[in-house]
């Protein structure tokens, strides 16, 4: 998997912090960019896929990240 871009970063329930990139291949992945020390999932190391935040077609609150530098 070839990363073509960074869209966006999504703030994490847990306090990680992801980021979505889209690939070469057009496909859209979230990994993870900056784990929080208190965060105590395991799937949550810096570079790990998220899988469920580009499952989910919009995010729950209307917090809209895109547009925030
Ligand atoms: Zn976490």
């Amino acid at each position: 998997m070839r990363i073509l871009r960074g869209l966006t970063s999504r703030l994490l329930p847990c306090g990680c912090i992801a980021g979505i990139y889209e690939t070469y291949d057009g496909e859209v992945v979230s990994l993870l960019d900056d784990r929080q020390p208190g965060c105590d999932n395991p799937e949550h190391a810096n570079g790990n896929q998220i899988p469920e935040l580009t499952t989910a077609p919009r995010p729950r609150s209307n917090e809209q990240a895109s547009g925030q530098k």
